[in-house]
C-alpha cells in the first residue's frame, strides 16, 4: 500500500501555552478548518474535543496528551496538502512532566500568548524545555479581541523574557472589540474573516494608516533573515528586494533552525486568524525530514542512529498510554524510521520482548481510524500492546536499537487510600495498577507498618485528578488521608527553608529538578508540604539545601 502523505508534507505539531492562553479554543478551531470537527464546543460549555475526561472539563484544564491528525491545504492553494498530527501538550505546571513527553515527539510547535499578558510564567517553563529539545516554534498571539489586548508589547515580551530572535509576521488591525483584520507583513496583505466561524476569508490592500507600521517590521524581518542566507544577505544589502516566495524560503530556513520565532495573531474565539496560523505551520515548521536524525544504542550498547526514512529499519517510541472507554488500552507511539504494519510483531527493546501490533489507529477529532500501515514520521495508537509501557522503544527484531529514553521525576507527595469495603479493596488494586501504567511518574506501595495503601505523584492536583479518577472511571471508594511529602530527606531539611523552595535531589533528570515547599502546620510541631513545581525553572524563593 502506497504512503498517503509524504513524509515533507508531514507536521508533527504541539500547542503551548500558559493555561487559559487559548490552547484548547485554538486546537479546535484548527480541527474545525481542517474539516474533521464539525462542531465547535467551547471550553467553557465542557464540550471540546482534546480534553477528553469528564474531570478535565469540569477543571478546565488540559492533562492527558492525546495525539490528533487533521489535514490542511494552504489558503492560497499552492502546495500539497498536508498531514498534521497535533500533540496536545499540557498547560498546567504540575504536568510539566507530560508537556515534556510531548515535546520528545514533535518536530515543531504553535506557542500561544494570551495578547493581554504575553509571556507568562508556565510560557517562560514550556519555552525552555522546548529549547532543551530543540523544537522549532512559531508564536501565536491569540485573545486580540480580549480587553487589554496589545499585540506589540506581548511580541516584547518574547524578546524581553524568553531572550528570543523574534519578530512579527502579521500585524493587527485594531485591538480588543476593534479588533476587525490581520495584515501578512510578508505578503503585504489584508485578510478578513466572516461567515460561520470566520470561514469567508478575503483579503485587501494594507490600510494607507498601517502602510509606514508594516514597511517597518517587513525590513526588520529581512534584517533578521540575512543571517540566515548569504544570498539573501547580498540581496538585502544591495537594496533588491527579495520575492516573497524568498522570504519565506528563508524565514523556513530560520524556524527550523530553532533559532528564529515568528509572531502571528489572531483571535481563536472570535474565529480571526487560526486558518493563517495553519498556513504557517506548513510553510515555517519542519517537517520528520527536517528534524535531526534520533539517536539510540544497540543491544550491545553501541551508539546507533535512524534516519527519517521508510527504507531504514523501523524504530517508534511510546509517548502515551491512555485507557479508551471503547477499545481499552492505547498506546500512542512516534515512528521514527521504517514501516510496520498491523498484525505484525515488533520488538519492545526496553523490555527484551515481543508485541503485537494487533490494530493501529489513528484519531481523528471525533473518531478514530483503522490504518493498516504506519510509516517514518507517523504518529498513532496501538490497541491491545501487553507490556509497552511509556518511553519504550518499539523496533524490528531483526535490527534492533533502543532510543534515548525519557526521564520521568520521582514522586515527591503522597497520601494514604483506605477502601470503604472489601469490593472497593478489589477495585482499587486494579484500577492502580492501571494507572500507574498510563503514568510513569505516579508510583504505588503498601505501608510496611501500617498496611496502608499509599498513593504517590508529582504533585497535589497530580493526586488529586488520580483520586478522582478512582471514584469517577473505576467507581472506588476510599477514604483519603492528607498528603505527605514523599522524601524523608527533605522533611529533614524543611526545618532550614521554612517557607522557601527547595531543591528535591531524588527527582533530578534531563527535565530539570522538582521544586517544593513547606510552611509549619497548624500544631506549630512540624512542616508541611504546600507546594511543588517541576521543571528547569529555578522558584524566586529558592534556598539551597544545606546538607
Ligand atoms: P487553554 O487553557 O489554554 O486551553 O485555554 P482555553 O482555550 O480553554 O481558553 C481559556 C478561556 O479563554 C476560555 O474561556 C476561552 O473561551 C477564552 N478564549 C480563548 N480564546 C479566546 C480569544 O481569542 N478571545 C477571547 N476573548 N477569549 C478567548
Amino acid at each position: 500500500m502506497p504512503r498517503e502523505y509524504s513524509l515533507q508534507n508531514t507536521r508533527n505539531i504541539g500547542i503551548m501555552a500558559h493555561i487559559d492562553a487559548g490552547k484548547t479554543t485554538t486546537t479546535e478551531r484548527i480541527l474545525y478548518y481542517s474539516g474533521v470537527n464539525h462542531k465547535i464546543g467551547e471550553t467553557h460549555d465542557g464540550a471540546s474535543t482534546m480534553d477528553w475526561m469528564e474531570q478535565e472539563q469540569e477543571r478546565g484544564i488540559t492533562i492527558t496528551s492525546a495525539a490528533t491528525t487533521c489535514h490542511w491545504k494552504k489558503l492560497d492553494g499552492t502546495g500539497e496538502e498536508c498531514r498534521i498530527n497535533i500533540i496536545d501538550t499540557p498547560g498546567h505546571v504540575d504536568f510539566t512532566v507530560e508537556v515534556e513527553r510531548s515535546l520528545r515527539v514533535l518536530d515543531g510547535a504553535v506557542t500561544v500568548l494570551d495578547a493581554k499578558a504575553g509571556v507568562e510564567p508556565q510560557t517562560e517553563t514550556v519555552w525552555r524545555q522546548a529549547t532543551t529539545y530543540g523544537v522549532p516554534r512559531i508564536v501565536f498571539v491569540n485573545k486580540m479581541d480580549a480587553t487589554g489586548a496589545d499585540f506589540i508589547m506581548s511580541c516584547n515580551t518574547i524578546i524581553d523574557r524568553l531572550g528570543a530572535k523574534s519578530c512579527p509576521i502579521q500585524l493587527p488591525i485594531g485591538a480588543e472589540s476593534d479588533f476587525e483584520a490581520i495584515i501578512d507583513i510578508i505578503e503585504r496583505k489584508t485578510y478578513h474573516f466572516s461567515g460561520d466561524y470566520g470561514r469567508n476569508i478575503t483579503t485587501s490592500e494594507v490600510p494607507e494608516d498601517m502602510v509606514d507600521q508594516v514597511e517597518e517590521y517587513r525590513t526588520k524581518l529581512l534584517e533578521y533573515l540575512a543571517d540566515y542566507d548569504e544570498d539573501f544577505m547580498m540581496q538585502v544589502l544591495e537594496g533588491e528586494e527579495p520575492s516573497i516566495d524568498e522570504i519565506k524560503r528563508v524565514l523556513r530556513i530560520a524556524v527550523c533552525a530553532g533559532d528564529f520565532f515568528p509572531v502571528l495573531c489572531g483571535s481563536a474565539y472570535k474565529n480571526k486568524g487560526v486558518q493563517l496560523v495553519l498556513d504557517a505551520v506548513v510553510d515555517y515548521l519542519p517537517a520528520p525530514t527536517d528534524v535531526p536524525s534520533i539517536k539510540g544504542t544497540t543491544l550491545d550498547g553501541e551508539d546507533a542512529v535512524r534516519h527519517s526514512s521508510d527504507e531504514e529499519p523501523f524504530s517508534a517510541l511510546a509517548f502515551k498510554i491512555m485507557t479508551d472507554p471503547f477499545v481499552g488500552k492505547l498506546s500512542f507511539f512516534r515512528v521514527y524510521s521504517g514501516t510496520a504494519t498491523a498484525g505484525s510483531y515488533v520488538l519492545n527493546s526496553s523490555k527484551g520482548k515481543k508485541e503485537r501490533f494487533g490494530r493501529i489507529v489513528q484519531m481523528h477529532a471525533n473518531s478514530r481510524k483503522e490504518i493498516d500501515q504506519v510509516w517514518a514520521g507517523d504518529i498513532a495508537a496501538a490497541v491491545g500492546l501487553k507490556v509497552t509501557t511509556t518511553g519504550d522503544t518499539l523496533c524490528d527484531e531483526k535490527d534492533p536499537i533502543i532510543l534515548e529514553s525519557m526521564e520521568f521525576p520521582e514522586p515527591v507527595i503522597e497520601l494514604s487510600l483506605e477502601p470503604k469495603t472489601k469490593a472497593d479493596q478489589d477495585k482499587m488494586g486494579l484500577a492502580l495498577a492501571k494507572l500507574a501504567e498510563e503514568d510513569p511518574t505516579f508510583k504505588t506501595y503498601t505501608n510496611e507498618e501500617t498496611g496502608q495503601t499509599i498513593i504517590a505523584g508529582v504533585g497535589e492536583l497530580h493526586l488529586d485528578i488520580i483520586v478522582d479518577r478512582l471514584r469517577r472511571e473505576f467507581k472506588v471508594e476510599a477514604n483519603i488521608g492528607k498528603p505527605q511529602v514523599a522524601y524523608r530527606e527533605t522533611i529533614r531539611q524543611a526545618a532550614e527553608c521554612e517557607g522557601k523552595y527547595i531543591r528535591q535531589s531524588g527527582g533530578r533528570g534531563q527535565y530539570g529538578h522538582v521544586w517544593i515547599k513547606f510552611e509549619p502546620n497548624e500544631e506549630g510541631k512540624g512542616f508541611e508540604f504546600v507546594d511543588a513545581i517541576v521543571g528547569g525553572t529555578v522558584p524566586r524563593e529558592y534556598i539551597k539545601p544545606t546538607m
